[in-house]
């Protein structure tokens, strides 16, 4: 049980990943030591050239975060665990095992790992999501939500209808499960070290992971490339769409859970507010003034659509880990920048 300092190893799941990536380069930026685990040898050689000069990046090869014991070796000698790694998508779900069985598995497999083979480590903070706070069904919007909600829809709904489940609730009972595991584990093993879990809603950001096609886009970045590639119209308008929050503002959280001592047992909605269709198009035209094919709309008119919606409570984050959320249209701008500069406009 304990805080991270300046020289430490930390263990990041998934370092592949669009949040992951952040993660481990702000923790190299911060003087931190990191061990990413990837997929393939090529992610991780992407990523030592990514994190060049900024300190001590090293990979470890965990193939499938459902297979027993496979981070076995990946936790031996770490300080902290940061982990992220598992399924994003609402899409095409065939089974909602497909996502729960990664989500709980990676999550129960890597807290085995280190209770095996590194159970004096300090902390593990795990990404979870309001996915495991709102309940869609239960409690129509508009809903002011904090971190003492849980989801109480999603495992229900996976639950009675097996592989008709809709994809948003595979998803959400997934995270909903994987987070609920942990603190099962925490109670049930009692282990030495403590731990916290992030949740954040949509994330939004500049894209430093290695992708080579739009198409290849995690999911969130993939809503947002839709708007700035010109995909969407007048009548997407104002297009409600959730919450969002910023990459570097999750990977920073992430990291300040690691590093502040009232994290402990603690579980932060990372939001920065209301998500909407019109305040994107309006911070692209402000940013991008020669983007084609972005709706117009009513710009600054947000007010009427986002009374009637569910607002992420992320103050807490703000408080506990001194987080200063970045604006969308910041956020829109890093995101279209990094984007355009890979696919062109
Ligand atoms: P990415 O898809 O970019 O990252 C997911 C990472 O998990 C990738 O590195 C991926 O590896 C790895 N992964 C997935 N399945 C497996 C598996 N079976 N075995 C090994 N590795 C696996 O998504 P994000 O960065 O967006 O997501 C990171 C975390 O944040 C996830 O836990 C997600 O649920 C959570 N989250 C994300 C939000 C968002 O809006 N982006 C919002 C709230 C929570 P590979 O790249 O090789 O496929």
């Amino acid at each position: 049980m304990g805080v991270i300092t300046k020289g430490d190893l930390i263990l990041v799941s998934g370092a592949s990943g669009f949040i992951a990536s952040h993660t481990a380069k702000q923790l190299l930026q911060k003087g931190y030591k990191v061990r990413g685990t990837v997929r393939s040898e090529a992610k991780g050689e992407y990523l030592k050239d990514l994190f060049k000069g900024l300190g001590d990046f090293e990979y470890a090869l965990v193939d499938d975060i459902t297979k027993d014991g496979v981070f076995d070796e990946a936790v031996k000698g770490v300080d902290a665990v940061a982990h992220l790694a598992s399924p994003f998508y609402t899409e095409g779900v065939k089974d909602p095992q497909e996502l729960i069985g990664p989500a709980v598995k990676g999550t129960t497999g890597i807290l085995k790992s280190i209770q095996k083979n590194n159970p004096d480590l300090k902390r593990v903070v795990i990404t979870s999501s309001v996915a495991s706070i709102m309940s869609t069904d239960s409690r129509p919007a508009p809903n002011l939500y904090t971190e003492e909600d849980w989801n109480q829809d999603s495992i229900p709904h996976v639950e009675k209808n097996g592989v008709k489940s809709t994809g948003g609730h595979s998803y959400q009972a997934s995270k909903t499960l994987a987070e609920k595991a942990l603190w099962k584990f925490i109670e049930d093993e009692k282990p030495s070290w403590d731990a916290a879990a992030i949740n954040p809603p949509l994330v939004l950001g500049e894209v430093i992971h290695q992708v080579d096609s739009p198409e290849k886009l995690n999911t969130s970045v993939a809503y947002l490339w839709q708007w700035l590639s010109g995909k969407k119209s007048e009548s997407d308008l104002p297009g409600p769409l959730g919450n969002w929050v910023d990459v570097k503002d999750v990977a920073e959280a992430h990291i300040r859970a690691l590093e502040v001592v009232e994290a402990s047992g603690q579980r932060f909605i990372t939001g920065a507010g209301y998500l909407l269709g019109q305040a994107i198009v309006d911070g692209i035209h402000k940013r991008f003034p020669d983007a084609k094919n972005v709706p117009v709309g009513k710009p600054g008119e947000y007010e009427e659509t986002t009374s009637k919606m569910n607002l992420f409570n992320g103050d807490k984050a703000k408080k506990v880990l001194g987080i200063n959320y970045k604006s969308l249209e910041q956020s829109t701008y890093e995101t279209g920048e990094s984007l355009f500069k890979k696919f062109g406009h």
